[in-house]
């Protein structure tokens, strides 16, 4: 009961494909080996090809025994290879089925099972080994065919496949079975492919998503900010570029604490990302500490002022909890960018205006 939850863990829990890929041949080959072993009980082949089946279940089991309760994968993916290749499909050749039969079907499906299991130098070692397995299975059989009177009744006892003629049935099943097996793997390769490339194309969304914003507010950061305006069509004189600055926030923090002056910036932020029209070009960002830079479409001066002193007055307005008398403002410098020579142009023109802002009062926007 434990291995069995063991083992359903460990499937759900398997998420490359080696190890998805893994857990398929590993329980199929169990089902192969019982039912072969039920055949051969059943049609009453040989006591040996009674034996080499269940060893090799025996072997699929040690294989799982390292792969689920030792967590050695690594180890288990080699012996399950090994195991097939050169135990389970050489004793299964020569005492069911033989060169005339559909086996040598299954050792080039068992070479091509070690491709999405084994990796890299393991894989190659073993595809070789393998390969030379079944040549030398395939070399014996012909060798033992073509010497009839070698090994004599005994070869008729023992490797009852050698002689018993072309299987005609045998081979067809061996033909769709195989078939199967290779479009199953292959849905199996490509499924995982598809899925494990929608992930990254979603985490490399996120990660692009996640770079071009400001941690605390959640609005663009500097970098993209000037990526932004890099790429803001110079001559368009809808383009109006306002920085803000927080009034009295040190005075803020020094009362109520980091926290709540952090909320404070979030606050203002979620503000402005309401107000701004991403989809129609425009752009909110945070510049710096408590600075925040505003790219906003409008057709004259007046109706850009407007747009941003909307914000302006939202956030007068906000009531604290902290603090019901506490009133929060910033100060504003506006600019149209096509009357600046450049973006940084623009923004030292902006900053000037803020600085005047300041001067003047605050809690207000100079143009
Ligand atoms: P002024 O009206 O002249 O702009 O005054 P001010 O107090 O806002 O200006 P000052 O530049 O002196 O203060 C800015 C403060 O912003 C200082 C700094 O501690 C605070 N600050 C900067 N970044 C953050 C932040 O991420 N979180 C919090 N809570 N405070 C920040
Ligand atoms: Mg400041
Ligand atoms: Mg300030």
């Amino acid at each position: 009961m434990k291995l069995f939850k063991t083992l359903q863990t460990s499937i759900k829990e398997s998420k490359t494909l080696e190890d998805r890929f893994f857990t398929v041949v590993v329980l199929v080959g169990l089902a192969i080996v019982t039912v072969s072993e039920i055949v051969t009980y059943v049609e009453d082949i040989t006591y040996i090809a009674n034996l080499g089946t269940a060893i090799g279940g025996v072997m699929l089991l040690l294989v799982m025994y390292e792969a689920y309760i030792r967590k050695k994968m690594e180890t288990a993916r080699i012996m399950l290879c090994y195991t097939f290749n050169c135990f389970v499909i050489p004793v299964t050749f020569f005492t069911c089925g033989g060169i005339d039969s559909g086996m040598p079907l299954y050792m080039l499906a068992g070479i091509f099972t070690v491709i999405p299991i084994l990796k890299g130098r393991h894989r190659l070692i073993c595809m070789i080994i393998s390969f030379i397995v079944d040549m030398l299975c395939l070399a014996t059989a012909y060798y033992l065919t073509v010497n009839e009177d070698i090994l004599g009744d005994l070869k008729q006892k023992l490797l009852p496949g050698l002689s018993l003629g072309s299987r005609y049935i045998d081979v067809a099943s061996s033909i769709i079975l195989i078939g199967l097996y290779v479009m199953i793997t292959t849905a199996l390769v490509m499924d995982a492919y598809q899925k494990e490339r929608a992930s990254r194309e979603e985490l490399l969304v996120k990660l692009d998503d996640l770079s071009k914003r400001d941690e605390l507010t959640g609005l663009y950061n500097r970098r993209e900010l000037f990526r932004f305006l890099e790429e803001m069509p110079a001559g368009d004189g809808r383009y109006y570029l306002c920085m803000t600055d927080i009034d009295h926030f040190k005075n803020v923090n020094d009362t109520y604490g980091h926290v709540f002056g952090d909320l404070v910036l979030r606050t203002l932020a979620g503000i402005m990302a309401e107000e701004v029209r991403t989809q129609e070009g425009e752009l909110a960002a945070r510049y710096g500490g408590e600075e925040f830079l505003i790219v906003v479409k409008a057709a004259s001066k007046p109706e850009a002022l407007e747009r941003v002193d909307r914000i302006r007055k939202r956030f007068v307005s906000k009531k604290w909890e902290a603090d019901a008398a506490l009133v929060t403002s910033f100060s504003g410098g506006l600019v149209r960018c096509s009357d600046c020579q450049s973006y940084a142009d623009a923004i030292s023109r902006a900053d000037k205006l803020l600085y005047t802002a300041k001067e003047s009062g605050r809690n207000r926007l100079c143009s």
